[in-house]
Formats: structure tokens, sequence, C-alpha cells
């Protein structure tokens, strides 16, 4: 079954398609369908098909870089003022659609509607902050020892491509498109096959607020067809990747054989510090936010739960009570707190790491045993006790509701496990000590670092990891940076025009 709507599903693209029949790739302003294989989704809330649609595949990621290639020649001619007013018009038309784009990310991610709407706020939140941005990142004028005048131009890179996965997908979407567009530069988004509904919406919302077709396309389809096919296409100029580090060193790859600059933004397996002297109910309740929310599919997730040994099995036991307390379930409902497992891949690995770590030594106190049952793919949030750092729970990323407690005696040994890590994406420590909180925060390898705190961001501030955890920063200015380059032009001011192998006589070199 190639194209297959669910009725509920169809009812919530109606506001950005009305009678849709089947779903395809945003390319030049228009749906078209892709010709290869069928991609089915699951609704994660029953394990029941939700919608199939075909794998968009090299031809359409030719039309779309074509599109991207036209689109970008006409956006960047625009004055930089004028890109920020269209990107104002599309945080506001965003806004306007907040409550169809959070109902329709709910329904094909499962996600909890309390969280989709705030992270749909903070799409709208992102072009705002990225509109400012378009006419203020600009070149400098460089005071150079000649007859010269050198300035720099920040020039777009071209299309850019951006591969997504399906933990966020609306949140994404927001954070890599807008900086890329502020900047002059076409996007090609290829999301995750599971979850592209929210950002083809984005596509069509940007549109309608009046940015000019063909600057976002977006390519729903598989990784190794359609996101390959895209790499191949001579039009792009850069890759940001955000997903897996397997995935992530062959997209490094492709990207190396074409001299591709790239940013990688991959997982994590941070470590959450408490310290005996932290405030243990504040450090328990943001060690369940920094786990739990979003089922722990989050890249910044603190799946290692470090806890100095004179309070470990205090904290363990606050956790765990609060774990058990989590409201889970069908994420349209406004109280549910923690939803289901995006899919059933991911489900039987979350369950499969608990069923490890218990093989391997771990003790459950609370949540699963690591059986699977039929359904859908609710896990409870999970607590294991008496894990070690050398342990693969402790190793390898479980992306979802599992916290893996480790106990640790000084402050030398809790830094050097959180940093036995292959990954540098997060951390954080609880302690009450000022001097000791910035000592763990600079000797902790990770880009983001929080003190008494969890899981806090903002479009304005720097993300990106340290070690497997990849290279090169998204948000705030530092994302401009990535979606630009930097031209060095020349000018000679002397009225005697005098340059010898560009240095002019009688200047020290
Ligand atoms: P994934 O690596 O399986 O897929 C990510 C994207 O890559 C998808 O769009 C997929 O279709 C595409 N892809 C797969 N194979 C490809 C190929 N051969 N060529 C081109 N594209 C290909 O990741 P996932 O399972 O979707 O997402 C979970 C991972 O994402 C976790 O590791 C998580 O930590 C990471 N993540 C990182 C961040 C961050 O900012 N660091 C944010 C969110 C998620």
């Amino acid at each position: 079954m190639t194209h297959f709507i669910d009725p509920r599903l169809k009812q919530a693209l109606s506001p950005f398609w009305p009678n849709l029949d089947r779903v395809g790739s945003h390319v030049g302003g228009a749906m078209i369908a892709g010709e290869g294989a069928a991609v089915t989704i699951a609704d994660p809330v029953t394990g029941k098909p939700l919608l199939s649609y075909a794998d968009a595949g090299a031809p359409v990621a030719a039309k779309a870089a074509a599109a991207a290639a036209a689109g970008q020649a006409e956006w960047s001619r625009l004055t930089a003022a004028a890109r920020g007013r269209t990107m104002q018009a599309i945080a506001r038309e965003i806004l306007a659609q907040l409550e169809p784009l959070a109902h329709l990310e709910s329904l094909g991610a499962g996600k909890p509607i309390r969280d989709t709407r705030v992270e749909v706020a903070k799409v709208a939140e992102m072009f705002e902050y990225y509109a400012g941005w378009a006419d203020k990142f600009h070149g400098e004028v460089i005071p150079v020892p000649s007859s010269h005048l050198n300035y720099t131009r920040r020039e777009p890179m071209g299309v850019v491509l951006q591969i997504t996965p399906w933990n966020a997908p609306v949140f994404t979407c927001g954070w890599q498109v807008a900086p890329a567009i502020a900047m002059g530069n076409a996007v090609l988004l290829k999301p995750s096959e599971l979850t592209p509904l929210t950002s083809l919406a984005v596509a069509v919302l940007a549109e309608r607020a009046g940015l000019p077709k063909g600057v976002v396309n977006v390519l729903a389809g598989y990784g190794h067809s359609t996101g390959q096919a895209a790499m191949a296409e001579p039009a792009v100029k850069k890759v940001v990747f955000v997903g897996s580090v397997p995935t992530g060193r062959l997209i490094a790859e492709s990207a190396a054989r074409r001299l591709l600059p790239c940013v990688l933004e991959l997982g994590g397996k941070s470590a959450n510090i408490v310290f005996a002297d932290a405030d243990l109910a504040r450090a328990a309740i943001g060690a369940q936010a920094a786990i739990f929310s979003g089922a722990g599919q989050s890249c910044v997730a603190g799946s290692r739960l470090l806890v100095q040994r004179s309070v470990y099995q205090r904290v363990v036991d606050l956790v765990a009570e609060g774990a058990a307390r989590i409201k889970l379930g069908d994420p349209l409902s406004p109280d549910i707190e923690v939803g289901p497992i995006n899919n059933a891949r991911q489900y039987d690995h979350v369950l499969s790491m608990v069923r490890d770590g218990v093989a391997e030594g771990a003790e459950i106190v609370t949540g699963e045993s690591g059986e699977t049952t039929p359904g859908g793919y609710f896990v409870r949030p999970t607590v294991l006790k008496n894990v070690r750092n050398d342990m693969s729970i402790a190793r390898n990323e479980v992306f979802g509701p599992v916290v893996a407690a480790i106990p640790f005696d000084t402050e030398a040994e809790a830094i050097a496990i959180a940093n036995d890590s292959d990954f540098g994406l997060a951390g954080a420590v609880w302690t009450s000590d000022v001097g000791r909180a910035h000592r763990v925060a600079a000797a902790v390898k990770a880009g983001t670092f929080w003190i008494n705190s969890y899981k806090t961001i903002n479009v304005a501030s720097p993300f990106g990891g340290y070690g497997f955890s990849g290279h090169g920063r998204s948000s705030g200015v530092e994302a401009l940076y990535e979606y630009t380059q930097v031209k060095s032009v020349w000018v000679e001011t002397a009225a005697e025009p005098a340059v010898a192998f560009g240095y002019a006589p009688g200047v020290r070199a």
C-alpha cells in the first residue's frame, strides 16, 4: 500500500493541505509524490498504520535541487532587511497555526501535546530571532598595513542540505532552516522518513507568509536513497546532519568525497552529577526532567546519573518515586507528561538495552523489565541502579526513558566517570559549592553544561558536541558562521598604484 492516510491524520493535515490524497515532497512550492518504495509509518500509540507514502528518491531530489538553486538566486538578491521582514512574517504565521501544527506533531510523532505546543512556539521564536540577524551579520573592514581597503563579505553557502532525525521534527526544522535562510541560503531539508509531516507544513506556512517558492524544499523519504541522492546533487554546498553516530559517519564520508563542509549534531550519553551538598529534592526533579521528558528521546538526555555515594540510595529513591508518578499515555491528552516511543525499532532497542543492563548486573528500581508488549510503543520511566560505567547501559545511547545511576566518591572520580565516554554533548552538576560547580563545568568535556539545572536551551545560545557527539555548532550567532562563507576583498586606494606582487613599496611586511 503506497498511499494511505489515516482519516484522523487527514483531518490534522487539512489546515495545510485541504483534501490531500497522498503525501509527497515539497518542491518549488508544490507537493510532488515520490515514485520509490513505500514508507509506512505506524501510530506509536497503537502500532497500527497511520500513513504510507512513496519514497522521494533521486528524481525528486534532483527536482528539489534545481528548485533550490533557482529559489536561492531569487532570495539572495533581496536586501537583507527584506529577508528579515519575510522571516518575521513566517514567525507570525507559525504562531497563528500553533495549535494545528502542535496537533499534527503529536499525532505524527507521538509527542505529548503539552510539549509540542512549546516546541512550535520555539520554532516561531527561531524565525523571529534570525530575522533580527538577517541585516546585522555582516563583514568587517580589516586595518591592513598598506594603501588598500580590505573588507570582508559574509556570503551564503548557496543550497544547503539538512538531514534530521525523528525525535523533535518541527523543532529541528526551525532550528536549522531559520539561520540558513536568514543568511540567503536555500534549503533541501530531508527529515526522518518517519516524521516528515510538520517539516512539510512549515514549508507551506513559510510560503504563505511570503517566502519565495524554492527557498525551502522538503524531501520525504529514506536516508539511504533520498538522503544519499540529495548529497550527490552538485547544487548542494553544505550538509548539516542531525542524527546518530553511525549515520553521521556515513554522511561525513560522503561529504568528504565531495569536499563538502558538514556540521554533525550527533548523539549523547550525558552525565548528570549530583553531589551530597546539593539540594537533593531539586536535583531529583532535575534528574527526572533530564531523562524522562520526551520519553528520553532527546540527544541531551541525562542518561547517566552520577550520585555521590553518601546520598546515592536517597537520590535513587527520590528519582524512582517521581518516575512512578509520571503520567504516561495518549500524547493528545493535555495532562499526559510522557508519550510512547516514536517507532517499533526504537521501542525494541530501548527494551533490549534494559535487558542488557540487567544481564550485566544492573538492578531495576522502577519501570520496565525489558519485556516487549504488543500494541503501542509505551515504555515506563525506568531507573537502573548499581550501574558501572563500563556496562553497555552506561556506554551506549538508549534514547529512551531509562536512567543508569552510577555511584562515585570524590569530585575527581565524578569528573573522570563523566569524561569516560565517547560522547560529549551535555552534562550537569548539582551542588551548593559555587567553586566546585565551576570547576566541574570547566572539567567536563561537553558542548553544553548546566549548573543546578538541566535541559534549558535557547535559540540565542550555541549548541553542539565534543567527541562522538559531533562537530560544528548550531543556534545563536555560531550557526550564522556555519551558514555563510567569508570573502576577503582588496581595493587599492593609493593615488599612484605601485603594487608589486601584492606589497606596496616602503611598507613593512
Ligand atoms: P539516524 O541517524 O538513523 O537518522 C537521521 C537522519 O539520517 C534521518 O533523516 C535518516 O533518514 C537519515 N539517514 C539515514 N541513513 C542515511 C544515509 N545513508 N544517507 C543519508 N541520510 C541518511 O537517527 P535517528 O534514529 O533518526 O535519530 C536519533 C539520533 O539522533 C540519536 O542518536 C540522537 O542523539 C540524535 N540527535 C542528535 C541531536 C543533536 O542536536 N546532537 C538532536 C536530536 C537527535
